[in-house]
């Protein structure tokens, strides 16, 4: 059974600079929800679909879980009323010290107008999920650990105090874990944990690295069709491919190379 999880970032018609490959228009999002309707497809959250999983509960046939990365203010103001007209869920990946008003600024990138803190419980009284996304947007897999493990952990520990409960999923920034770091996820507490890979999912997917399919501004609906139908894409396989490993250790390089000049 091929299950599509669908990674959204940025719904807009103007799209932040720099995010222009992953913002997709509200137009387009909401034919892909459209899609899903006319498809009777269910929409779980990534910790429902998880928890069946892993109790070994069957998911209904035409699975889908939609996701949205980062935390931008649109996730709330477009997608989240366009989900809900259409009695849909969703995961909602936050990156904690990038948020306005976040109880600890982290020093990271802006990528956009991202929500504020007092709405990430809009978005659970909207009926969406809160995932954790770390806490400022690192590639974990080249930090050190005890870097890697602040990300995750304050990421966590600020989403739980800010919401009153426990946030049980997780999703790598840029997808990138190496086994440690997803080692480190679960340790922390955290029952999943999504990457990328651009594969569906599966009843046997890694519970620490779920493949999911990116939804760029350039998918089209024909696109989004086929994978909500299993095609289109490859099914995630088990293991981490090597390609994935040595562009790790270019990436690591060339931060070590930058840390030097710095
Ligand atoms: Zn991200």
């Amino acid at each position: 059974m091929r299950i599509p999880i669908l990674a959204y970032h940025s719904i807009s018609d103007n799209p932040w600079p720099g995010m222009e490959r992953f913002t997709v228009t509200p137009a387009h999002f909401a034919r892909h929800l459209d899609l899903v309707v006319a498809g009777g497809f269910t929409a779980l959250t990534v910790s429902d679909l998880a928890d069946r999983l892993d109790r070994g509960q069957a998911v209904p046939r035409r699975t889908v879980a939609l996701t949205f990365d980062d935390g931008y203010d649109d996730t709330l103001t477009l997608a989240a009323p366009m989900l809900a007209a259409r009695r849909l869920t969703a995961t909602v990946y936050v990156t904690t010290g990038l948020l306005r008003g976040s109880p600890e600024p982290g020093a990271g990138p802006a990528l956009g107008r991202m929500l504020g803190w007092g709405h990430l419980v809009e978005l659970e009284d909207a009926g969406l999920e809160v995932g954790a996304h770390s806490h400022t947007h690192p590639q974990l897999d080249v930090l050190a650990r005890s870097d890697a493990a602040a990300e995750i952990r304050n990421c966590k520990r600020l989403l739980e105090d800010g919401l009153g409960h426990t946030v049980r999923t997780f999703a790598y920034p840029h997808g990138y874990a190496s086994r440690w770091v997803r080692d480190e996820v679960r340790r922390s507490g955290f029952r999943s944990a999504c990457g990328v890979r651009n594969a569906f999912s599966h009843e046997e997917d890694a519970r620490w690295m779920m493949a999911r399919l990116t939804v760029t501004a350039s998918a089209t609906a024909a696109q989004v069709q086929a994978w909500l139908d299993g095609t289109g894409a490859r099914t995630a396989g088990r293991g981490e491919r090597v390609r994935t490993t040595a562009w790790r250790g270019a990436r690591r390089a060339r931060r070590l190379s930058h840390s030097l000049v710095r």
